[in-house]
């Protein structure tokens, strides 16, 4: 199954929901990030996130997500735009932490104290920054107390990553399910309750179950219609002309120290892991960009 998104509101009753399928997004950031177990979930789980967050914004506006923990993950930072491209990475990949019931201790790896904060870039002048508490450090609780906080949205988040024996994601995905202006409260309460009933996402979505799938067992009996299906991947925002400027922008005398000292330069794209290489001749033709 292609990862995809799918985003639904009800006849009556003012609740919008999305649901995503996202094994192909927490795959390929644990193969870019030579993620271990524990870190490959988190991630996952974080750049799911991005998929349902960046469903939300209006064409050419992006999200950023940075959890902050005191555990030894120490840092995930997510980025999502409004096209369904998402990318990320976790500050210490090399994670393993397990719990006694044999689960992955996603929580434990961020750490319970820390923060989220979230920054959108609305193409206004100054980009909207929020930043609140973890209050679970498992992700999915902390973007819903964000958006039930911050936003003022109450909100309910679920998200999953099925780790296998050999720590590759083998399913993912998520659902947010949102309280817009009068909302009706008989409605959120049978919705809550069938949100606590569900089974774990991460071992839903392994048995096969589609976005699709998850939005109609939630909202059974209750009328509602698909605004948009639209798909997902993991898409890095980093370019050579990017880079180009990052060096551009260390100064003339920074690219001379460089040119004297290396044969030849490797920037690594922290979000992708995608490497650009200079040689000194192209490091002095960047020299000769700064000083003019
Ligand atoms: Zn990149």
């Amino acid at each position: 199954m292609k990862d995809h998104l799918v985003r639904i509101l009800t006849d009556k009753g003012n609740v919008r929901a999305l649901a995503c399928a996202t094994t192909g997004l927490a795959l390929e950031g644990a193969r870019r990030h030579g993620t271990l177990p524990t870190a490959s979930a988190a991630l996952g789980r974080a750049l799911t996130a991005g998929g349902l967050l960046g469903a939300l914004l209006k064409t050419g506006q992006r999200v950023a997500l940075k959890f902050e923990g005191n555990g030894p993950l120490r840092k995930i930072v997510v980025e999502a735009e409004s096209t369904g491209a998402v990318h990320g990475y976790v500050a210490v990949p090399e994670v393993n932490m397990i719990r006694p019931d044999g689960k992955l201790d996603v929580a434990g790896a961020l750490g319970k104290a820390g923060l989220l904060t979230v920054t959108k870039d609305l193409r206004m002048r100054e980009p909207y920054t929020s930043t609140v508490q973890l209050v679970s450090s498992e992700i999915a609780e902390d973007v819903a107390y964000y958006l039930t906080e911050s936003e003022q949205i109450p909100s309910a988040v679920g998200l999953g990553v099925f780790v296998d024996a050999e720590g590759i994601p083998a399913s993912a995905g998520g659902f947010l399910v949102q309280a817009l202006p009068q909302a009706d409260p008989e409605l959120l309460d049978l919705l809550m309750e069938r949100i606590a009933a569900l089974p774990p996402l991460s071992r839903l979505f392994l048995d096969g179950a589609t976005p699709e799938d998850l939005l109609a067992r939630l909202f059974e009996g209750i009328p509602y219609r698909t605004l948009e299906k639209r798909e997902l991947a993991f898409v890095c925002s980093c370019s050579r002309e990017k880079i180009d400027r990052v060096l551009i922008s260390l100064g003339g005398e920074e690219l001379a120290d460089i040119i004297e000292r290396e044969d030849s330069v490797a920037v690594t794209c922290e979000f992708c892991r995608e490497v650009y290489t200079y040689s000194k001749e192209q490091v002095e033709e960047l020299r000769r960009h700064a000083l003019s």
